[in-house]
Formats: C-alpha cells, structure tokens, sequence
C-alpha cells in the first residue's frame, strides 16, 4: 500500500485517540474502519484534501443532558441520557436508544459510528445517530420504565423529528418503552408524527417484521453468505449468543432455514439443548416472564443450563454472536476455530474483538460484520418511515420479502466491493469501503459542512 495513504490514515487516527480520551469502544470502531480505508484514499484524493474521513469521525452534533425520574417508593434517580447525531449526509440521524448502566458517551459514539456505514449499506436514506441512557430498566416495575421514558424524552424531544433525528430501540429499549417514549413526544408537541420514532406497535403505526428483523436479517445475511460458497443452513449445528430481541428471532430463522440452534444465553449463563432450541418456551422465560435464560433448562428435559463460563465452548458449524460488544474474544475464537466453526455473523454491534477477528481469519472461518449483517432492523425501520410517511400498511409476507431482497444487496455489495478492491471474500473490507464510498459521496457533493 502506498506509505503516503497509509500514513494519512495513521494520523487521522491519532487525532482521533487525542480528541477523544477515554473512549475505547469508540477508538475500536473508528480503527476498525479506517484500516479498511487505504485503498480508498488512494483511489479518491479529494477526500484526503476535504478531509472527509476526519469530518465523518466528528459527530455533527451530541447532546448529553440530564435524566430525573422517582421510583414506586419515592426515591429519587438522576440518570444521564444521550443523542449523538453523528452524520446526516444521507437522510435523517437515525439509530436506536439503548437503555443499560454500561452507558457512556464512548460507547454510545461507538454505536453512532457504525450506525453510519450501516444505515448506508442498507441503501435507504437515512443518516447515522445513537443515544440511550445509563438507566437499568432490569427489575423496575413498569411504572418506573413509563416515568423514565417520560422525563427522557420531555429532554429528547426537542432535538427529534421524522425530518431530523429518528430513534428506536436497542438493548433494553423494545415495544413497551417505545410506546412510552411515543406518547410523551406526543403530548408535548401535540402532533402525531409517527414516523418521529420506529418501532412502534402494529395498532399504532408499527411495521410488520420490525421486531423480527435483525434476527431475521442476519440469518438471511448467513444464508447469502454461504451461498456464495456453496453451502447452506441445512443440517449445520448454530449456536446464538444472548436471548434478546436479536437472538430470538436469529433462531427463529435459522430453524426455518433448516439449520439448528443448540445453544443461547444471557449474562449469567448459558444453555445447550441438542435438540435444537425450543422458540415457544425461549420466549415464554425471556419475552413475557422477563426471566433468566437458566429457567429454560428447569422446563426442557434436554436442555442442560452451564452457569458463567464461555457459549463459544459448544461446537458448532456456524456462530451468531447477539448479546453486546466485545463478547467474543480471542480465546472465544480459537475455542470456535478448533472446533471447526466456518462461519460468523455479527448479530450484535460489534461483538467480536479485533484480536478475535484475527484469530477467525486466521483459522479460514467466513466472517460477516455487524454493520452488515444486522442491518435488516434499521432496514425495516426504514421501511416503517417509509409506510408512515405514505399512510399505508404492508402485510408480513411483503415486509419479510423485502427485507430479505435488502439483507442478499447488502451481502452482494460487500462481497463485489471486496473483489474489487482486491480483497476476495473479506466482508469487513467490503462492507467498510462500500458505506464509507456512500456517505463520502454524499458529504463531499454538500460542500464543506
Ligand atoms: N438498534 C438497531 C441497530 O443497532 C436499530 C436501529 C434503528 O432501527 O434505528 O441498528
């Protein structure tokens, strides 16, 4: 690679550590990115001279302010809550809120970042944002999530808008705090904008197959995946960490698809069941009894519960990592090479270690990013805008259809992007050098802003 590139690469980077201490998550993302930017720059020198990378690592605007709220017995909380609106070159900031006490200003930049070269791969006109807060809805009655969600978004509102800034939901943001984030930006503006949030409940504005799309997508993304190299889900082992929103519907997927889950988690522990993981009982512990995974094994007879320790020591053929960031790191990856897994797919937001990736390459496994593969929930909260903006409803079987078509374009723009730029096969390549190209585009045809 020509040094001259490489080193401008290098110092963006630089300066993007000095400006931004303390932010690991962030510098990962961001690092992640630009090493795939090289043969970019060496294509497009207009974009060194506008500095287009350094003006895209600089969110165009983040709002941080504060969260009171009163819990059933009175207390009094302080939480903080964030909105980073990171880039508006394609369309509206959008991305989802996430609600947990991991919640910090790196991280949220970190979600924000990727949000951008997502939503870009998704073909679809919308920007890149995140927000959340450092709130743990885990064992507050819903009358303290409702009070929450009110006073954050009596703060929020005036920074959102269907034309400026779309939020949805994320880990710990689902259908019943979407609800309530609707109705108070509702009451305070006094207009029923629904397409200012997505996500929202089918009755009410909602879209079909928005809960069910990032798992959905990123087994659809495998499937493309290994297509391509002549194979397919049928018979293959799977294991899905978490059993979250993601999780959930990954399985549910990768089981009509012809594949088996045999094992999923949460953050205490994790269970296996050769018989394939049962989706009816999976959601009765984790959707409606908001309970732990380990409940799964009190009620299936070949299910065994391992409490700690590591999903990624359970052989499989295919890995869906879904839970969070960094769950998967390299002693996790060799684990999953020496058993002879092939493929990963990132269903959460980078869950992977770049050391883990490495180890991955190494070992010949195919690996899919998360700005790919589990772009089909902002795909498809695209697809609500769009269905609230004309006042119509899609049926499932429309919206599903769709959002395939989107996850198999968005596999086959990263894998041509990757041909083309002399990197067969590398999907982070891929995905990285054709969402950048996008937003780049973009940015550099409105002048400097
Ligand atoms: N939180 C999801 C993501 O990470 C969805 C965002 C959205 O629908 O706006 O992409």
């Amino acid at each position: 690679m020509d040094t001259d590139v490489s080193a401008v690469v290098e110092q963006i980077y630089q300066d993007v550590l000095q400006r931004n201490p303390g932010e690991t998550e962030f510098h990962q993302a961001v690092r992640e990115v630009l090493d795939s930017l090289a043969v970019v720059l060496a294509r497009h020198r207009e974009y060194t001279e506008m500095k287009t990378i350094e003006r895209i690592c600089e969110p165009e605007r983040q709002v941080i302010f504060r969260v009171p709220w009163q819990d059933d017995r009175g207390e009094v909380w302080i939480n903080r809550g964030f909105r980073v609106e990171f880039n508006s070159a394609l369309g509206p900031y959008k991305g989802g809120l996430r609600f947990h006490p991991s919640v910090n200003l790196g991280i949220v930049k970190f979600l924000g970042f990727e949000q951008i070269f997502k939503n870009a791969l998704t073909g679809m006109p919308i920007g890149g944002g995140k927000g959340g807060s450092d709130f743990d809805p885990k064992g507050r009655s819903d009358a303290e999530v409702m009070r929450f969600c009110q006073s954050f978004m009596t703060e929020l509102y005036r920074h959102l808008g269907e034309y400026t800034d779309v939020p949805a939901g994320d880990i710990g943001v689902g259908g019943r705090e979407i609800g309530f984030l609707f109705g108070q930006y509702k009451r305070i503006t006094n207009r029923y904008e629904s397409g200012v949030l997505t996500g929202k409940g089918l009755g009410w504005g909602g879209a079909q197959v928005r809960t069910e799309a990032t798992g959905y997508g990123a087994a659809f993304f495998a499937a493309a995946m290994m297509e391509v190299r002549g194979d397919s889900f049928d018979g293959k082992r799977v294991t899905v960490s978490g059993s979250g929103n993601v999780a959930v519907y990954a399985i549910e997927k990768v089981h009509q698809l012809g594949g088996t889950v045999v094992a999923c988690s949460d953050s205490a522990g994790y269970v296996v069941d050769e018989k394939g993981i049962d989706l009816e009982v999976l959601k009765q512990v984790k959707e409606v009894e908001r309970a732990r995974i380990s409940g799964y094994a009190d009620r299936v007879a070949s299910a065994r519960f391992v409490e700690g320790g590591s999903i990624w020591d359970v052989p499989c053929d295919v890995a869906i990592p879904s839970a969070t960031q960094n769950e998967l790191d390299a002693d996790a990856a060799r684990a999953l090479v020496g058993n002879g897994c092939r493929y990963v797919v990132e269903g959460a937001n980078m869950p992977t270690t770049p050391d883990a990736v490495r180890e991955l390459r190494g070992g010949e496994v195919a690996f899919a990013p998360g700005k790919a593969a589990n772009a089909g929930g902002v795909a498809t909260s695209a697809l609500e805008m769009q269905q609230n903006a004309s006042r119509d409803r899609w049926t499932f079987e429309h919206s599903e259809q769709r959002l395939e078509e989107i996850m198999r374009a968005i596999h086959a723009r990263c894998h041509e992007t990757a041909e083309e730029y002399g990197a067969p096969g590398d999907l982070v390549l891929g995905a990285n050098v054709a969402g950048f190209l996008q937003v780049a585009e973009a940015v550099h045809a409105h002048g400097l802003v």
